[in-house]
């Protein structure tokens, strides 16, 4: 196995395109570390991106959204004060992710781009309309991060591409979003349901939202009926039992140990709910 850190991404990304093999980027590495220990995955090629300056800092962007760079650690995450106070709902997404050592490491793109269905900080982004940054031998390109994951484990990511960063959108004024997440254990333990809300309102009526589910399909959902359920409303008893009901709805889950599919599609109609609860409070919304 070889290892490399190139200090720009497109170095990283030529090096990706060049290797026959099998090639990882590496970020925080408390996902690929682990599967290479266990023999999961045997790289030829292993690129860290942590010396990529334009990967090492959050920003505020032109148009007032913000740029998080794909080896940001999430403890940093944590304490930017004004991503906390724009986006609490991915701040708290972040700081669900393991333990305190876990976040001293792990990043958000490697949450991604490791495509777990049960992954925390996926469903906090789509809520929150996030993109990546792509950059890759034909140039650089955005994607909603809903498009990133194809499948367990698998990424619309081509040969030779990488993350460089997340773009989270300007924030307007009475915005508010949420994340919850449901486990058996209450630390150190993955997701059996996780919903991430986000809403803006206008006159205190929700004007926009979205809506999004982790580990109760193959990929994260975005689930627009839930959105359209509580859009035009105060977040009265009505609205909010149509929300639920649409969640309900999207969930394909799995059967395991952790929860039946009968289960999980129950809790996601309840976390929803709360998250929506949360986002609605957050926004300065009184029902
Ligand atoms: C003890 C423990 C507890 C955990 N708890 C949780 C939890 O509660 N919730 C949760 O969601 N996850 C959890 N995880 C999983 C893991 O910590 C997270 O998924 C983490 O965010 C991964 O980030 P990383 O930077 O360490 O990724 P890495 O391990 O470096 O990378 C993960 C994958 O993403 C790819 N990748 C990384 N960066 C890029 C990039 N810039 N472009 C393209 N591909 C890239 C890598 O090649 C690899 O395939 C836990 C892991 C451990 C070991």
């Amino acid at each position: 196995m070889r290892y490399a850190a190139p200090t720009t991404t497109s170095e990283a990304a030529n090096l990706l395109a060049a290797e026959s093999g099998e090639a990882f980027i590496l970020a925080g590495g408390t996902d690929l570390l682990v599967r290479m220990k266990a023999m999961l995955v045997e790289p030829e090629l292993v690129v860290d991106v942590k010396r990529i300056s334009e990967m090492r800092t959050i920003q505020t962007t032109d148009d007032g959204g913000f740029r998080i760079g794909a080896a940001v650690p999430g403890v940093e995450v944590g304490e930017h004060e004004a991503l906390r106070s724009a986006w609490p709902g991915i701040v708290e997404a972040v700081q669900l992710i393991g333990s305190d050592q876990i976040q001293g490491r792990c990043t958000i793109v490697g949450n991604v781009c490791n495509a777990s269905p049960a992954a925390d900080t996926t469903p906090a982004l789509i809520a929150a309309d996030a993109q990546v940054e792509i950059v890759g031998p034909k140039g650089r390109r955005t994607l909603p991060v809903a498009e990133v994951a194809t499948g367990p484990g698998q990424t619309s990511l081509a040969k030779g591409e990488l993350v460089e960063a997340i773009l989270l959108p300007p924030r307007p004024e009475h915005s508010g979003d949420a994340y919850l997440r449901f486990t058996p254990r209450t630390e150190m333990d993955i997701a059996v349901v996780g919903a991430g809300v986000s809403m803006t309102l206008k006159d205190g009526v929700i004007s926009t939202a979205r809506v999004a589910l982790g580990a109760v399909a193959p990929t994260a959902l975005a689930v627009e009926p839930a959105a359209a359920a509580i859009i035009g409303s105060k977040l009265d008893d009505g609205a909010l039992d149509a929300l639920i009901a649409a969640c309900r709805a999207a969930c394909k889950p799995i059967d395991d140990k952790r929860g039946t599919i009968e289960y999980r599609t129950e809790v996601a109609g309840v976390l929803a709910k709360r998250a929506a609860l949360i986002a609605f409070e957050r926004a300065g919304g009184t029902r």
